[in-house]
């Protein structure tokens, strides 16, 4: 379980980013943070990761508050989290396989492990007979994919994206949101911050509307916009 207890937080220039949220989130749920840019959807996520501090309040995660965590346990917390961005981040030099079996290197993973657990991560995103391409010869549809095998190939209970279907065409995030569900199905929380109306629309899932920093809706099977709002 994920809380946000009544926090706060505010940039150096004096922009209030989050004004006092409060959020829970059950395992095992979709969420959906919409709202419009600028909102703070992402210093949300970045606070999750330990990316940033926040001014006040708790972040707890699986019963602990990691705003009160040692520097020497952030690996731990962001192990427990896989995260997928809009712009894939992948490291250019690597091929697929090598860009999926550096996230388990970095948690110094067993090598037999390693061998196990990237065919079986890119034979669920469908790039199997891709392994040892770079990502440059992959389309974006693939390079997400190859993002989203990396995330998860350490497990995470949490899967946290930022706008993971900024960057593609309709069709390309029609199988990104497959893979999500899919995810989702097997336990893994899923939390995803977008500005993309018909996905919200058609996932029917909950709906985390944040304005200027407010959390302003939240609904258990909500659209992009709320339903006495005119579009
Ligand atoms: P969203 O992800 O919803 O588009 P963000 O969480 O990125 O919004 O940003 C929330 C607000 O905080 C925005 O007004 C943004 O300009 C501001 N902001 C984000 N990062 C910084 C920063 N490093 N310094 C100052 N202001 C920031």
């Amino acid at each position: 379980m994920i809380q946000l207890i009544n926090v706060n937080k505010k940039f150096a220039n004096g922009h209030v980013a989050l004004n006092n949220v409060s959020l829970n989130i059950e395992n095992g749920e979709f969420v959906f943070l919409v709202g419009t840019s600028g909102a703070g959807k992402s210093t949300i996520i970045k606070l999750l990761m330990k990316e940033l501090e926040l001014d006040s309040g708790k972040i707890i995660v699986d019963d602990k508050d990691i705003t009160k965590i040692k520097r020497s346990h952030i690996p731990h917390l962001r192990r427990s989290m896989g995260v997928v961005f809009q712009d894939f981040r992948l490291l250019q030099d690597k091929t697929v396989y090598e860009n999926v079996a550096f996230a388990m290197d970095v948690v110094e993973a067993a090598s037999k492990d390693i061998r196990r657990q990237v065919p079986m991560m890119l034979g669920m995103v469908g790039l199997s007979k891709k392994s040892k391409q770079y990502p440059h010869q992959l389309s974006g549809g693939e390079q997400q994919r190859v993002s989203i095998a990396r995330a998860m190939v350490n497990s995470p209970s949490i899967l946290v994206a930022d706008e993971p279907t900024g960057n593609l065409d309709p069709e390309m995030s029609v199988e990104i949101m497959k893979l999500f569900s899919e995810i989702n199905q097997r336990g893994t929380t899923v939390i995803m911050a977008t500005h993309d109306l018909h996905i919200v629309d058609k996932m029917k899932k909950r709906v985390v509307e944040i304005n200027e920093g407010n959390i302003i809706r939240d609904e258990r099977r909500g659209g992009y916009f709320s339903e006495n709002q005119n579009r």
